[in-house]
């Protein structure tokens, strides 16, 4: 199995990056924010839990998000491999979804992380993106100012976590999408390769 962690801060560009892969590896893409934002627009439990911390820029809390997690990598039984997109966004996260997939006979590839783009870039990307999304958290300056502080504080730490396992590969999140993309599928297929 190919189990990709696409990771970076807000407005990095991974939910554009795994489209493209999920085309070309076939593999099962989990966007923890879109599986919250579906369960915001039919209004479950979940949602309404959820968008309490979403409208703020704050992260869900672990448990809620770990167990969803679980049962969405459960419901696909047939995957080849799956794309965790936004997941895992804390230490207690990145050990839980090791211990499942230990669990489940499988494991992490490794993580692709988009580095280096300035925080400017970052925000000028979301107040972009903002006009097609409708995301409530994208178009305002503030909340966006406490996802990239959430990002830094609780999440970038994630990354030591799988290089310390040796599996972080570190890909330049500026410039064009597609030079980006290639950049990934070359690190993919040496892993997948080695
Ligand atoms: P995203 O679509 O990845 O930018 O996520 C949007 C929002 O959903 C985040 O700002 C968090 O509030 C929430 N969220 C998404 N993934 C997670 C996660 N793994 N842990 C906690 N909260 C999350």
């Amino acid at each position: 199995m190919l189990n990709l962690v696409l990771f970076g801060p807000p407005g990095a560009g991974k939910g554009t990056q795994s489209t493209k892969l999920i085309d070309k590896y076939n593999l099962v893409h989990l966007s923890t924010g879109d599986i919250f934002r579906h369960n915001i627009k039919g209004e479950t439990e979940l949602g309404k839990l959820a968008k309490s911390y979403i409208d703020k820029g704050e992260l869900v809390p672990d448990e809620v998000t770990i167990s969803m997690l679980e049962s969405e990598v459960k419901s696909h039984p047939e995957a080849n491999g799956f794309i965790f997109d936004g997941f895992p966004r804390t230490e207690a996260q990145a050990g839980a979804l090791d211990k499942f997939l230990t669990a489940n006979n499988t494991a992490i590839t490794c993580m692709l992380a988009l580095t280096d783009i300035p925080q400017e870039e970052l925000v000028t990307r979301i107040l972009g993106r903002a006009k097609d999304s409708g995301r409530a958290d994208d178009a305002n300056e503030e909340t966006i100012k406490n996802r990239l502080n959430v990002y830094e504080k609780d999440t970038a730490v994630v990354a030591s976590f799988y290089q310390k396992q040796d599996k972080f590969i570190g890909i330049n999140g500026v410039g064009e999408i597609d030079t980006i993309f290639s950049s990934i599928c070359s690190k993919i297929d040496e892993v997948s390769n080695s």
